[in-house]
């Protein structure tokens, strides 16, 4: 779809800002009518006040989920029902698309042409996907002799809790979402306090698609209080989070200390871009280079911010990256030409400005570059050479647009620099060589690894982290429904009929 910055324009100062938590079915106030600030980090402005769910909220939100799932309407529907419902909310969302992408790029300063790829592509074939997934299911049949028939099914898991981060809003929520329906449970979503508007509307589109009363609760709020409320609830069968590492650690106490709930978690990566002596250095490869370290303005869990070098070429490397990334067009989330828009908030890009000076103060070298002062959030791509491993920027995750070199002798110091890390989410390798990318990818401890092309693969693939990145479950995929069902055997013993 082609778009211009009027029309942009236009639709955002006509837009009308969900405020309301959505429970039950119904828009409505937080118990307390307590509401919390969302902002446009682009600009500053605040947008509205929205609803802060505190426990009472999540209670009442629990309530009605354990209700619509215990009376069948959703989680025992035929799967025809599921599917259809799905398909009508993934059609509204494309009719949609245009309004959630514009909501989503004000109030989290991501550019509009990304919101609207994610929106009205991604989000919305994710609910198809997973819908046209629900009659198309088996189970098992175990071998087993004469004397019993073994059936394994699987069955809705019951309520899950769905806690979201900010860099892709309604991206992540249909991640979880789209296979938690599919798979017939009751959700409680809580995004993220910087950008809940999209998905608070997600909640009346599905309304509008069909699904019943109670199947799918919208909870705004902060993460001490709503999202807390939500870890420790006795009444939730299940968490998926995605979000820091440190806040994933902090869901799994909360599991702990109330109904051991089981926890699925995506977390936080320091992905490694691996450069053997023998890759092309052509345009593509710079390409690939860059988008993955400034793609959502480095504010993404799989960014490919250590780049790994073979000394040979890494300072040309460095050079031409810095190029690629003085081309970038930074500025209003809302132009369509823009190619890098705000960072989430003032605190957010403060700490990644913490992490550029860090760099340089460390010894890193910047060649392109840094904060850039105003009103707005913004951060111009940045890109350092001559890294140790050892340095603050080359082991902390930074979430920003800050790319750093690191020169490596060779395949095998590349493998052990690449695994010296807490986290497991991403790699990429570059070689023209099949038997090296292979050698690679068979050694590196992470849920993906990308070859000759920076890609988290799509909406078939799996995506989720060894090591602090994730626990086993996976988003993404036939996987991602596993999250969300329970395998129950069903032993008959069977006795001769004659
Ligand atoms: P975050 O601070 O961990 O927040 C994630 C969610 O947890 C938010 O909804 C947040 O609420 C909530 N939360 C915060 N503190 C909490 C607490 N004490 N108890 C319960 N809930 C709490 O992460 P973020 O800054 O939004 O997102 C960035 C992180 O997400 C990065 O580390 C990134 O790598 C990771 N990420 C991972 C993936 C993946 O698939 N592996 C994908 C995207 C992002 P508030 O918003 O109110 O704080
Ligand atoms: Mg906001």
């Amino acid at each position: 779809m082609t778009i211009s910055y009027d029309k942009v324009r236009e639709v955002a100062s006509n837009l009308r800002f969900p405020t309301q938590a959505f429970i039950n079915g119904q828009l409505c106030s937080a118990g307390d009518g307590d509401t919390f600030e969302t902002a446009n980090p682009a600009t500053g402005e605040v947008l509205c006040k929205v609803a802060h769910c505190k426990a009472a909220d999540v209670d009442k939100a629990v309530i009605a989920a354990r209700r619509s799932f215990n009376d069948g309407q959703w989680s025992r529907a035929e799967p025809e029902h599921r599917k259809e419902v799905l398909l009508n909310l993934s059609r509204l969302i494309r009719e949609n698309a245009f309004e959630l992408a514009v909501l989503e790029s004000l109030d989290s300063g991501k550019t509009i042409t990304d919101c609207l790829r994610e929106i009205g592509t991604d989000v919305a074939n994710f609910f198809q996907w997973y819908g046209e997934l629900v009659d198309k299911s088996f189970g098992k049949v175990a071998p087993t002799g004469d004397s019993a028939l073994a059936l394994i099914v699987k069955e809705p898991a019951g309520v899950v809790g769905l806690v979201l981060p900010w860099n892709f809003p309604l991206l992540m929520a249909a991640w979880k979402l789209a296979p938690a329906l599919a798979a017939g449970c009751s959700c409680i979503v809580k995004p993220a306090e910087q950008t809940p508007l999209s998905a608070i509307r997600l909640g009346e589109l599905a309304q509008q698609a069909g699904l019943p009363d109670g199947v799918l609760n919208i909870l705004p709020g902060l993460g001490e209080t709503t999202g807390q409320a939500i870890g420790r609830h006795n009444d939730i069968d299940i968490i998926s989070f995605t979000g820091s590492t440190e806040v994933g650690g902090l869901f799994l106490r909360y599991a702990g200390e109330s109904n051991l709930k089981v926890v699925g978690l995506e977390m936080g990566g320091k992905s490694p871009f691996i450069v053997l002596d023998d890759a092309d250095l052509n345009d593509d490869l710079i390409e690939h280079a860059a988008a993955s370290a400034f793609w959502n303005a480095g504010q993404n869990c799989s960014a490919n911010m250590r780049q790994l070098v073979d000394a040979r070429i890494a300072d040309e490397f460095a050079e031409r990256v810095a190029a690629r990334a003085r081309k970038y067009k930074v500025g209003d989330p809302l132009d369509p030409s823009t190619d890098i828009g705000a960072m989430v908030t003032r605190q957010h890009m403060d700490r990644v400005t913490g992490y550029i000076e860090r760099g340089e103060a460390e010894g890193a070298r910047r060649l392109t570059g840094g904060a850039r002062s105003g009103k707005g959030c913004f951060i111009e791509p940045t890109v350092f050479s001559g890294l140790t491993p050892e340095m603050t920027i080359s082991r902390d995750e930074i979430f920003g647009p800050v790319l750093g070199v690191i020169p490596v002798k060779g395949i095998d110091d590349a493998l052990r620099i690449a695994v010296d890390t807490v986290y497991g989410l991403h790699a990429t390798v570059f070689t023209r060589d099949v038997d090296r990318a292979l050698y690679l990818a068979r050694r590196l401890p992470c849920g993906t690894v990308s070859v000759n092309g920076f890609s988290e693969g799509d909406i078939k693939t799996p995506f989720g982290g060894y090591k602090q990145s994730g626990s086993l479950s996976r988003d993404n995929g036939t996987e991602a429904m596993d999250q969300y069902l329970q395998t129950k055997t069903i032993w008959v013993t069977l006795r001769d009929a004659v």
